[in-house]
C-alpha cells in the first residue's frame, strides 16, 4: 500500500497513487460498514480525539462512528465547555492533550492553516477536519468514492462545481484532488463568488449554468458560505436561486445520466431544489454521508499504520 503521509491535513500532500490507496481500502470498509457486525479491531488500544471548533454534524459524526468502528477509544472535546472559552490558545490546549498521549486528533478550525499549525506541535498524528477556507481532505476524498462508484472512473470526467466557490474548503479540496486526477473542471458562479485569478489554474469558469453545465458528468452544488462573508455577495437568496439554484430544468443541459452532489448542510430553495436532491435516480448526496463513514475509517488505519511503523523504528533506534 503506498501511503507515507504522517498527517491528513490537505490533498495538496498526496499523491494520486496514495488518493487511490485510500479509496481503495475505503471500498473495503464500505462492505463492512453494510454488515450488522461493524466492528473491527484496527485501532484497538489506540486513543482518538476529536476538537470541533466549528460547528459540524456529518464530519464530526462520520468521524466518531469510524474510529469506534475501528475500535479506539473515542473521545469528543465539548470545546463549547473548555478553556478555550477562558482564553486559552489553540496551541496550549493541543499541547495539554498532546500530553494525554493521544494517537489520532481530528480537528476542525475556522482558521486557515491553524490545522498544520498545530500538527506541528503534537506527536500523534493529525486529521483537517476542515480548515477555514483552505481545506477539507476527507470531504474531497468521500467526493471522489462517491463519483467512482457511480461512474467506474475518477479520471476523464467534465466535473462543475457550482456556487460558493471563493469561500469554499470543499471546492478547494476537491480542485486538487480532481485535478491531480487529471478530470475536466468547471466552475460556475457569480463573479462575485468566484476567487480571483483562478482562471489560471487550468479550469474553465462560467456565470451561466446552462452553459457550464452542459455535457456534465458530475454536478457538484455547494452552500453560500455566509459565516465567511463580510458584505453583500448576492443580491438576494430569491435571485440566488433563479440564477444559480440546480433545478430539473437547469440539469437538463447536463449528461442524462449526471450525478448531483452536495456536501451538506444543505439550504433547499437556495443553491438546490429540494425534490432534485431527494430524488434517487440522480442524487448522490446520501451515498457520499455513507462514503464518509468509510473514507473516514481508511484514512485513519493508513495513519495509523504509519504512527505504528515509525515509533516501532523509534525503539529500534534507541536499542541499537
Ligand atoms: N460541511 C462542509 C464544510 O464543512 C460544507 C459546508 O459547510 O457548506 O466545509
Amino acid at each position: 500500500m503506498t501511503f507515507r503521509a504522517r498527517h491528513l491535513l490537505g490533498i495538496e500532500h498526496l499523491a494520486p497513487l496514495e488518493i487511490t490507496t485510500v479509496l481503495d481500502l475505503a471500498d473495503r470498509y464500505v462492505d463492512l460498514n453494510r454488515r450488522t457486525v461493524k466492528q473491527s479491531d484496527v485501532l484497538a488500544g489506540m486513543t482518538q480525539i476529536n476538537m470541533f471548533f466549528e460547528n459540524s454534524t456529518r464530519t464530526q459524526a462520520s468521524f466518531e462512528l469510524a474510529g469506534k468502528r475501528l475500535g479506539a477509544d473515542v473521545m469528543n472535546m465539548a470545546v463549547g465547555q473548555s478553556s478555550v472559552k477562558k482564553g486559552e490558545t489553540l496551541i496550549d490546549t493541543a499541547l495539554t492533550l498532546n500530553a494525554m498521549h493521544p494517537d489520532l486528533l481530528v480537528v476542525r478550525h475556522p482558521s486557515s492553516g491553524a490545522v498544520n499549525l498545530l500538527a506541528s506541535k503534537v506527536n500523534c498524528a493529525v486529521l483537517n477536519a476542515g480548515d477555514g477556507r483552505h481545506e477539507h481532505p476527507t470531504q474531497a476524498l468521500l467526493d471522489a468514492l462517491t463519483i467512482r462508484r457511480a461512474k467506474g472512473r475518477i479520471q476523464r470526467l467534465t466535473i462543475a462545481i457550482c456556487g460558493d466557490i471563493a469561500h469554499s474548503r470543499v471546492a478547494r479540496s476537491n480542485l486538487i484532488l480532481l485535478g491531480k486526477m487529471e478530470n475536466r473542471i468547471r466552475l460556475i458562479g457569480p463573479p462575485t463568488l468566484m476567487p480571483a485569478g483562478i482562471g489560471a489554474f487550468g479550469v474553465e469558469v462560467f456565470d451561466d449554468m446552462r452553459k457550464g453545465l452542459a455535457g456534465a458528468d458530475v454536478v457538484m452544488m455547494l452552500r453560500l458560505q455566509k459565516e465567511r462573508m463580510d458584505g453583500g455577495f448576492i443580491p438576494s437568496e430569491r435571485e440566488y436561486y433563479h440564477r444559480f439554484g440546480l433545478d430539473a430544468e437547469k440539469l437538463s443541459h447536463a449528461k442524462p445520466d449526471a450525478i448531483v452532489m452536495h456536501p451538506g448542510p444543505m439550504n433547499r430553495g437556495v443553491e438546490i431544489d429540494g425534490d432534485l436532491a431527494d430524488d434517487i435516480n440522480r442524487s448522490v448526496i446520501q451515498d457520499q454521508v455513507e462514503m464518509g463513514v468509510a473514507v473516514r475509517m481508511a484514512c485513519m488505519d493508513l495513519l495509523a499504520r504509519n504512527l505504528r511503523a515509525e515509533r516501532g523504528r523509534k525503539i529500534v533506534g534507541a536499542m541499537v
